[in-house]
């Protein structure tokens, strides 16, 4: 008997990925029969830690067995130590936890409305967004980037959102009116290709904010949490906003995000005003704050900026030998990019099938997103397969 194709009922809008793993430890990924790969998609900077990190299982763990879930109809001490924690290690005194990148920021354009009613500017409704930016794909973050991809078939009438050029300072200022409530950024832009958002910029956009009396966000649900070397890489460029989406490495695989605000931006935002069922329940907050314990130890992110440096040192050796495959690094910390001249896709399948992982990106670009503890060794050997991916392209021009 010949068997039926296997059909997932998943919905396809994954497309259909063929591999499978069954565990995982720290930088590695295995599949059901043993195969092993090196993976530096990291669950889309998800998994900040690799997998199965002892102190992050310890956490899960202890926690599961007291208490999941209770609601936000009580105190939740899990989540009140992390939002404080946030609070004293960034610009930001209030918190809100929801459960994904998308509700983060849709919490933060919330608060940005509110807070301009609540002065008395009702009319103060729309958000500015840059160019090849990604804020999540529910309908408010998905029409704030208005990526003609994403947008198709989704949106009607006028959202309320509008996009200027990235790095253009004088089409920001045209574009601020007296219904503008906001403006959204990521300070290094991920999913468009990684792309830091030069920090003059950033200080342009700060100041031109504060003279025009609207809130400034800045979405770093990729690039927050120590992956640019810093906590958050706000941090590096000495411009604090006034509201931040937090999601992705936050849980280190545990669902849970977070948009953390000033208090005048806060301020609105009384009771009854927002929520969310699962938002900062017990069980994601305590793996949070066990990501934070690792994280903020001291030394770490110092660690992780010699991988950072090893990793661009080698990615630059490798552009200078394979200048028709590869052609420039971009980010910072460990985000960081690839600019392909070969087609990225055909370069992230090769390197796959020498069981190396990575992330498309933008721009025909790739993204090398490893664990923020991942060793020297790992690093030489993702170097090494790449490097060896390159010297046998079967296209290359000789
Ligand atoms: C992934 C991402 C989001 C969306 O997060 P989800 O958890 O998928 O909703 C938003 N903004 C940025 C910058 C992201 O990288």
């Amino acid at each position: 008997m010949t068997s039926a194709p296997i059909t997932s009922a998943l919905m396809s809008n994954y497309g259909n990925p063929e591999l499978e793993f069954d565990h995982g430890k720290g930088c590695y990924l295995f599949t059901p029969t043993g195969e092993r790969y090196l993976d530096f998609t990291m669950g889309i900077a998800v998994n900040c830690l690799g997998h199965c990190h002892p102190h992050l299982i310890a956490a899960l763990q202890e926690q599961s067995q007291k208490i999941w879930h209770s609601s936000n109809l009580f105190r939740i001490p899990q989540a009140e130590r992390l939002a404080r924690r946030l609070v004293e290690l960034t610009f930001a005194d209030r918190v809100f936890f929801s459960n994904s990148g998308t509700e983060a920021v849709e919490a933060g354009f919330k608060i940005m409305r509110r807070y301009h009613y609540s002065r008395g500017e009702a009319q103060r409704v729309r958000i500015i967004a840059l160019s090849q930016s990604f804020h999540g794909r529910t309908l408010a973050p998905l029409a704030a980037s208005a990526n003609p991809l994403h947008v198709e078939g989704f949106l009607t009438g006028d959202p309320g959102f509008d996009q200027v050029p990235w790095n253009d300072i004088a089409a920001l200022r045209a574009a601020i009116t007296d219904t503008t409530a906001g403006v959204i950024l990521e300070p290094i832009q991920g999913e468009g290709g990684i792309r830091v958002t030069p920090f003059d910029y950033l200080r342009q956009v700060r100041e031109l904010c504060d003279e025009k009396g609207i809130l400034l966000m800045f979405d770093e649900v990729q690039s927050g949490v120590g992956r640019s070397g810093y906590l958050y890489a706000y941090q590096a460029s000495g411009v604090a906003p006034d509201l931040l989406a937090s999601a992705k490495g936050l849980g280190g695989g545990f669902p849970i995000g977070a948009c953390i605000a000033s208090e005048r931006a806060a301020a609105p935002m009384v009771a009854g005003t927002h929520g969310s069922t699962f938002g900062g329940n017990p069980l994601a907050t305590a793996v949070g704050n066990a990501v934070l314990d690792v994280i903020m130890a001291p030394g770490f992110l110092d660690e992780m900026m010699q991988r950072s440096a090893q990793l661009c040192a080698g990615l630059a050796d490798i552009i200078a030998d394979y200048p028709h495959i590869v052609s420039q690094q971009t980010g910072m910390g460990l985000m960081l990019g690839i600019k392909c001249i070969v087609s990225n896709t055909d370069l992230a399948t090769a390197l796959k099938e020498a069981r190396l992982l990575v992330v498309k990106a933008g721009g025909n670009s790739l993204r090398l997103l490893p664990p923020l503890n991942v060793t020297a060794a790992e690093v030489d050997q993702a170097l090494a397969i790449i490097r060896a991916t390159c010297a046998n392209w079967p296209t290359r021009g000789d």
